[in-house]
């Protein structure tokens, strides 16, 4: 990968970097924050403000995606700030948070958690506890959310030789949104595929990696490497996970093997919206939609790092919806994988503006990654904006299969 000394200080990352938008400072701009990594690289001592402004960035990647020169920024923002735990240190909370998902009882723990925080009376209770950035973020949570995380019965097994669709489930995708794992799952059988959900797959481990435990990121990339071996393709219905899955090759520098292996598996990693824009649905019926107007937030993991966002809209259009886009529909959220609970000021800005986006005259947000789904549902309920967010897959599926109006 390119290194951030091919920058050549044009400035044109900075009108999309929102950390800049929102200060006007160039120390937190992409390009600031090149000129800050480079001096420290030259040995020099970096201030603390400095240090803020590199722990202050999103790792949206909206910069790496303008940028003529392909300055990785947002990857080397990332690096810096594993190398360096003594100068910065990742909230506790989201350490906490990324070692709960990484295993299934943790993550059936975390389950757990989530649909016993909806109780009405444990809710008061401990809301009392709870720092205000996690009282904010559980506002978005959906309602009634199942109790047994995703059991998708494929609707025939493959035979030996086959070669089926693998679907990845994500960890907060599956404790907080499985239904959308189930709809993902008969969207994509709808198209003829012979479809396979592994029971030994584990979270991406982009959570943990992003929160300085690498060694962890490793352990869960192979399960998931073992898991998916016979796949011929992967599914990924969440931004975040498809893009860490995309990029595993970068955790195995100094070991060949599976260095190749995590090449392997991302040469057949797809984001859901690719898999299903490719593969014929079945014809629709003749019904009107319960909410036919959305609109569309790109997630940043989606959008700026796997460069997909064409077909949200073209499978939208082809459901029967009318999209009307929203002005700057791939700036960040403020979600950001933990940044919501590790810089809640800044998620809180992010998330204003990204509610005030939203046209007056939508009824409905699609995205695709679960931080978004919470934050900006959490941001219209506290704005009193009574529409609904969900998954792009969930839109289509009710179109596809639902009770309709
Ligand atoms: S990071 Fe890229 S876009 Fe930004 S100043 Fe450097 S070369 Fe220009
Ligand atoms: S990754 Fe995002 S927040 Fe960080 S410098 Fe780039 S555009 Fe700004």
């Amino acid at each position: 990968m390119l290194d951030t000394a091919v920058c050549v200080h044009c400035g044109l990352c900075l009108p999309s970097c929102p950390t800049y938008q929102e200060t006007g400072m160039e120390s937190a701009s992409p390009r600031g924050r090149v000129v800050l990594l480079e001096a420290i690289a030259r040995g020099e001592k970096p201030s603390k403000e400095g240090l803020r402004q590199l722990d202050e960035c999103l790792d949206c990647r909206a910069c790496e995606a303008v940028c003529p020169a392909h300055v990785p920024v947002g990857h080397r923002v990332d690096d810096f700030r594993r190398a360096h735990r003594n100068w910065i240190s990742p909230s506790k909370g989201a350490k906490r948070v990324s070692r709960w998902l990484a295993s299934p009882m943790g993550l059936r723990g975390f389950h757990w958690a989530v649909r016993q925080s909806q109780r009405p009376v444990l809710a008061r209770l401990a809301s009392r506890g709870l720092p205000l950035s996690l009282r904010r973020l559980s506002q978005g949570l959906p309602p009634n959310i199942p109790g047994p995380m995703s059991r998708i019965t494929p609707r025939r097994q493959p035979s030996p030789g086959e070669s089926p669709v693998g679907l990845f489930l994500g960890c907060v995708m599956d404790a907080v949104y499985a239904p959308t794992n189930a709809h993902t799952a008969e969207l994509l059988e709808d198209t003829g595929a012979l479809l396979s959900v592994p029971r030994s797959q584990r979270c991406c481990g982009a959570l943990g990696f992003h929160s300085g435990d690498e060694a962890q990121a490793k352990r869960l990339a192979i399960a998931n490497m073992e898991a998916f071996s016979e796949a011929e393709t992967v599914v990924v219905n969440a931004a975040g996970c498809g893009a860490f899955l995309k990029e595993y090759e970068s955790l195995f520098e100094g070991d060949l093997t599976w260095r190749a292996r995590a090449r392997d598996l991302a040469s057949r990693v797809q984001d859901v919206h690719e898999y299903l824009s490719g593969h014929p649905l079945p014809p629709l019926e003749a019904r009107p939609l319960k909410t036919s107007v959305v609109t569309i937030h790109d997630a940043c993991h989606l959008a700026h790092a796997q460069g997909v966002r064409q077909p949200l809209r073209d499978l939208l259009q082809r459901a029967g919806y009318q999209v009307v886009e929203m002005m700057e529909s791939d700036r960040c959220c403020g979600s950001a994988g933990t940044y919501n609970l590790s810089h809640p000021a800044m998620a809180e800005r992010l998330k204003q503006r990204k509610v005030a986006d939203v046209p007056a005259e939508v009824r409905g947000v699609a995205t695709s990654n679960p931080g978004c789904m919470l934050q900006i549902q959490a941001g219209l309920k506290e704005a009193g904006r009574d529409l609904r967010v969900a998954h792009t897959v969930d839109w289509l599926w009710e179109a596809y299969h639902g009770s309709h109006a």
